[in-house]
């Protein structure tokens, strides 16, 4: 794993305490609560999978680059949207994440994750995509970057 994504991943999903494998597993619990259900299928999380593909760190230069990624995200320029990774190890983060439904959907979801991984996240906006783009987003992203739900 080289470095940088070595930093990505331990940015996203945990501290230097915590193993990205765990980070991963608190991650998938928190935004289960938060979407109650899948809001692809309606169902539980069971088989589902998710990833992240885009981030934007929320300090002092956030409002070019929050306003771009929904700008990317709703037009589904996903080409743009994965070269948007703008983290600071420092602060709160906007991430956006593709969630995997068994029913052949995805759904972009932007969350807005703190700095510190006991705090909660929470949901700024996400899209169920038609199965036309989720095929297209699906194939953007590689095997193992997806985390099943525990
Ligand atoms: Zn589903």
């Amino acid at each position: 794993m080289n470095k940088l994504r070595e930093l990505w991943l331990r940015f996203l999903f945990g501290t230097k305490e915590q193993s990205v494998e765990k980070g991963k597993i608190i991650f998938a619990k928190k935004l289960e609560k938060l979407l109650g259900l899948c809001p692809v299928c309606q169902g539980s999380f069971q088989n589902h999978k998710f990833s992240n593909f885009a981030i934007v760190a929320l300090d002092e230069d956030q409002a070019s680059r929050l306003e771009k990624l929904f700008v990317v995200l709703r037009q589904h320029l996903w080409d743009e949207a994965f070269k948007i990774r703008a983290f600071n190890p420092m602060s709160d983060a906007a991430v956006a994440h593709a969630l995997f439904c068994p029913s052949g959907c995805l759904c972009w979801i932007v969350t807005k994750d703190p700095y510190e991984l006991e705090d909660n996240i929470v949901i700024i906006e996400y899209e169920v995509l038609d199965i036309e783009q989720s095929l297209v987003l699906n194939q953007m992203i590689n095997e193992t970057d997806w985390a099943v739900f525990p």
